[in-house]
């Protein structure tokens, strides 16, 4: 049986260096990551699927350049030997990539998406795809058409969405890193929920080839780790100009492990906004004492606090479920049993069986967001929602310009509750939707953001998130890193005995 001492437990960075010096193996440590998973995954459901045959073979093969690397006194490369664990909504070549929709259900990709393709070539190999909510549309990854994930911190609740599994894989150490998309916070928001870490990129800093899309104005793949210095290790690796998604930006990506190095936690001269407008009604009382506590100690620490204000906050909402709808009903009407899927086999004409087969495949909420995507576009209502919703967007961005004239950094609640109950608020879309409230607006703003183990209420995960301008990532690594070595929350791990 795994227990807490299983090499499980590790982070990449901490792993990759146990590798490079020989002192475990990839083999040892994919057969820890698969005894944990065969021993948990009854209860907590993280992965859809689980290549345990593929992954020991590669482990093996790492397993000889680690060897090769030390016999020629060569550094190997940064994750050679270290598993991961991939939201089911990334392409990987050969294996069954499902978005968490029936719809897709014995998809084979003919290739691996390009992040997937850096990993790869960084030495790290696939060890299982995580549950989602179906087209990471939601907040609880209870839309999923496979079932629903545990949250490992309390069995009866929800590990967050749609990242959901890779958050609980995570959480529960039935992984070393993972990756997941964030189109309205479906990294953060799981990560606030299982005490672990979570970043989404800049807009554009991540390459998007071969993510299955859903509002693709605003997805991005963003790093799930035990820590924060994985997550910029995993940034240093995804992040970059890729010819194939045009909305990449060429810009130089630092090495995010630079705003790291360092032994000295003070922040000082670090300008840290609280904006107001993220302490809303129905915040959960425990969420925003904790906020506060860690406000404070980023004070502590150094950093000057000011109060600043972002006018616009409160339209993120309806903004999002306007355009992100919009988005998906374009990017779902590829979807129609012709080119990818199952077919629905009916009588009757090509669109008998395109309308069968959608019926068939697609959840509930999908549905929904069609629909709903599909009449903010129609011509008499387009200047009215989708029109009005992007102008609105551009205030929202304004909003985000101004405050870091004045400040290097934002911070807030990721979540404004404490994990749900399963079931709480599955038939309650505008509540699921409340689920996102301090996740929306960074998309909407092509900003950068994450969230990191911020407190605990009765024993559930508080997380705390940290936003910079676009591609200043460093700045709110370096807040999260001095907070993260100087407390103790993300060593504290669920009791899964
Ligand atoms: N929960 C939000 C939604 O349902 C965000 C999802 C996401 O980021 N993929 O759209």
């Amino acid at each position: 049986m795994a227990t807490e001492t299983s090499i499980a437990c590790l982070t990449a960075h901490a792993a990759a260096e146990l590798l490079r010096r020989g002192e475990i193996s990839s083999v040892e440590l994919t057969q820890a990551v698969l005894e944990r998973i065969a021993e948990l995954e009854p209860k907590i459901h993280a992965y859809l699927l689980v290549t345990a045959e593929d992954a020991l073979e590669q482990a093996r093969r790492a397993d000889e350049k680690l060897a090769q690397a030390r016999r020629s006194g060569e550094r190997a490369s940064p994750l050679q030997g270290v598993p991961m664990t991939i939201k089911d909504v990334i392409s990987t070549q050969g294996v069954t990539t499902t978005a968490g929709s029936r719809v897709l259900e014995n998809f084979v990709p003919v290739y691996d998406a390009a992040v997937i393709e850096k990993l790869k070539a960084a030495g790290a190999h696939l060890i299982g795809k995580t549950n989602l909510d179906e087209f990471a549309m939601g907040s609880s990854t209870e839309n999923s058409g496979y079932g629903v994930t545990r949250n490992p911190w309390d069995l009866e609740r929800v590990p967050g969405g749609s990242s959901g599994g890779s958050a609980a894989a995570m959480a529960a150490d039935e992984g070393i890193f993972a990756l997941g998309t964030d189109t309205g916070g479906s990294v953060r928001q799981p990560a606030s929920l299982t005490s672990t870490v979570g970043l989404r990129p800049s807009y554009g800093r991540v390459s998007r080839w071969g993510v299955i899309a859903f509002a693709s104005s605003l997805d991005q793949v963003g790093p799930m780790t035990k820590d924060v210095r994985d997550a910029a290790l995993i940034l240093n690796i995804i992040a970059g100009h890729d010819a194939r998604d045009a909305t990449t930006v060429d810009v130089p990506v630092p090495n995010y492990l630079d705003a790291l190095e360092t032994r000295d936690w003070r922040l000082k001269g670090m300008r840290v906004g609280v904006p107001r407008e993220y302490f809303v009604e129905g915040m959960a009382r425990e969420v925003e004492a904790a906020l506060r506590a860690a406000i404070a100690h980023l004070e502590a620490l150094g950093a000057e606090i000011h109060a600043v204000s972002l006018p616009h906050t409160e339209y993120a909402l309806p903004t999002y479920y306007i355009l992100a709808p919009a988005e998906a009903s374009a990017n779902l009407a590829r979807y129609d049993g012709v080119k990818y899927g199952p077919r629905a086999d009916v009588p009757g004409d090509v669109w008998d069986v395109m309308r069968a087969t959608r019926g068939r495949g697609f959840g509930a909420e999908v549905k929904r967001r069609i629909m709903l995507g599909t009449y903010a576009l129609s011509a008499g209502y387009y200047d009215a929602y989708y029109v009005k919703a992007q102008k609105v967007r551009t205030l929202i961005k304004r909003d985000f310009d101004a405050a870091f004239d004045k400040v290097d950094v934002l911070v807030s609640a990721a979540s404004p509750v404490p994990p749900f109950r399963i079931g709480e608020r599955v038939d309650d879309p505008l509540q699921m939707y409340l689920a996102d409230v301090f996740t929306l607006a960074q998309p909407l703003a092509g900003i950068p953001a994450i969230c990191i183990p911020a407190g605990f209420s009765a024993g559930l995960p508080v997380g705390m998130q940290i936003m910079a301008r676009a591609f200043e990532e460093e700045k709110m690594l370096r807040v999260a890193y001095a907070y993260e070595q100087t407390t103790e929350w993300h060593k504290r791990k669920p009791q899964l005995a």
